[in-house]
């Protein structure tokens, strides 16, 4: 027995805009359920993650590392030859994966049974849609558009270039300079470094990765320059002009900086516009985010949206969990709100970060009184590197209730390590039960279990 009831006389139960992560989802899960489903799409599946998003990004990520490595192995004996990066070989080989990455997508959404349109969708009405001249009928809209790269617009904007074509450069720059403080800016600045490339990045306030938690975002920016970033804070371009060996930035300042290439990395915004939401009565925020309620509905009741198009948290696997929610909502009848809290992330910057829940200065506000346990030291690799990288690992305890409400670490493998903590921050775990978990020994992640003494309340 179906969740829902089926309305023969429209064409789907679900018609989805978007084929990313969150559209791909709520299209085979719906269809699952025994929805009707399509999903319209105007570019390659997968959407922004597999495209020009995390999966490409952390495969130059992986690309940029080596240099780093290769260096580091001369403390255990190893002596290499010459060592020589072509940029073209990564390239062809990441659009190679992701060409893949594009077909698996597509086997996925036909074997889950859900109609594939190709091209630009807009929707009509509450419960129609047209795509290149044809129209389809459902009884319920899914906008999931993701979002697109902003930049500020000033003068000679046209010369940089934006993530999006980051990964299609078809030659890797020798100078850069990154604008911008947040994960993409951070971790673009770590890949193009890796690779060989001189990096500048200027962020426009006192500290970047505004909202971590700020001893990370410290001891990053020391991390950072130890390694040769050169790091420019309350730093930002006025304008920019092409000139015949490259480009040139004039700084707030007045100062000038020369690059091949300028990334501005300065946010993204909800993929909105010109698709008929506003005149179909759909509500959108100043920024051209769809506003919806708990259970991801519009102002319009047919019309639902999930993603990077509602700026909530915009992350891939928030809106997989969206998507995963709308479906059982619509066709399992089970009504479930997405949970945007304790959720984990990574920023793949050079060390990485890895965090869950809330920050020191986010809990200081939250509860009467906190215990911050930390650790600083150089892992056990290093001692035969010669590295002085640092890793940086914080506990931060709620004390009337003993629970553990922020996790925080920079440093190697700080995602893989901050994914399984995560699990115990859900199930509310409290420090005690951190204390009588048994470590792992030699290992960095074993710090989480073993910090004893608070550093301060
Ligand atoms: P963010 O919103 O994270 O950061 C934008 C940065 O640009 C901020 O430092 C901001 O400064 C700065 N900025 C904004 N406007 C201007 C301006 N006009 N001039 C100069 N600087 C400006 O965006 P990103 O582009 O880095 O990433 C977009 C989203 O993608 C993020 O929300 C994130 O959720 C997601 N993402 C996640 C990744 C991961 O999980 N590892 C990786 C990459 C992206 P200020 O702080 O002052 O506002």
């Amino acid at each position: 027995m179906s969740g829902f009831e089926k309305d023969t006389h429209r064409d789907y139960d679900l018609f989805v805009i978007g084929a990313g992560s969150g559209g791909v989802r709520a299209s085979r899960i719906s269809a699952g359920y025994g929805a009707r489903v399509a999903v319209a799409e105007d570019k390659d599946l997968g959407g922004t993650c597999v495209n020009v998003g995390c999966i490409p990004k952390k495969l130059f990520v992986y690309a940029s590392h080596y240099q780093e490595e290769f260096e580091d192995s001369a403390g255990f004996g190893w002596s290499l030859g010459d060592r020589k990066f072509d940029w073209q070989t990564l390239l062809q080989n990441k659009n190679r994966e992701i060409a893949r990455l594009n077909e698996v997508h597509d086997t996925l959404l036909s074997n889950a049974g859900v109609d594939l349109v190709n091209g630009r969708a807009r929707v009509v009405d509450p419960n129609t849609v047209e795509v290149e001249g044809k129209t389809f009928t459902a009884t319920n809209i899914l906008v999931a558009t993701g979002g697109w790269p902003s930049v500020p617009s000033i003068p000679g904007i046209e010369h940089a270039i934006t993530s999006n074509e980051a990964f299609h450069l078809e030659q890797l720059p020798k100078r850069a300079i990154v604008v911008g403080g947040g994960y993409i800016a951070v971790e673009f600045a770590g890949i193009y470094r890796g690779l060989g490339v001189d990096v500048t990045q200027l962020y426009r306030g006192p500290l970047f990765l505004r909202g971590f938690d700020d001893d990370v975002r410290t001891a990053l920016a020391e991390e950072m320059r130890k390694k040769g970033f050169d790091l420019r804070f309350d730093s930002n371009i006025a304008s920019i002009e092409k000139t015949s060996t490259g480009l040139r930035a004039t700084l707030d300042d007045g100062s000038t900086l020369e690059a091949d290439t300028i990334l501005y990395a300065t946010g993204r915004t909800p993929n909105t516009a010109g698709i008929g939401l506003e005149e179909a009565g759909v509500k959108l925020a100043k920024n051209g985010a769809i506003v919806v309620d708990e259970f991801s509905r519009s102002s319009v009741p047919s019309i639902w949206a999930i993603g990077d198009a509602t700026d909530r948290v915009n992350l891939t696997p928030v809106a997989l969990h969206e998507g995963m929610c709308l479906a059982s909502t619509l066709f399992r009848g089970e009504p479930q709100m997405p949970v945007h809290e304790n959720v984990a992330s990574a920023v793949f910057s050079q060390p990485p970060i890895g965090s869950v829940g809330l920050t020191e200065e986010q809990a200081r506000e939250a509860y009467p009184v906190i215990d911050i346990y930390r650790s600083q030291f150089r892992p056990l690799k290093h001692t035969l590197t010669g590295s002085s990288e640092q890793t940086l690992m914080k506990l931060i305890v709620d004390r009337a209730s003993d629970r553990v409400v922020g996790i925080h670490m920079l440093g190697p493998d700080a995602g893989e390590i901050i994914q399984g903590f995560s699990v115990a921050v859900k199930c509310g775990a409290t420090k005690s039960q951190f204390d009588a978990t048994i470590g792992i020994h030699p290992t960095s992640a074993e710090e989480f279990v073993t910090m004893r003494e608070p550093v301060s309340s």
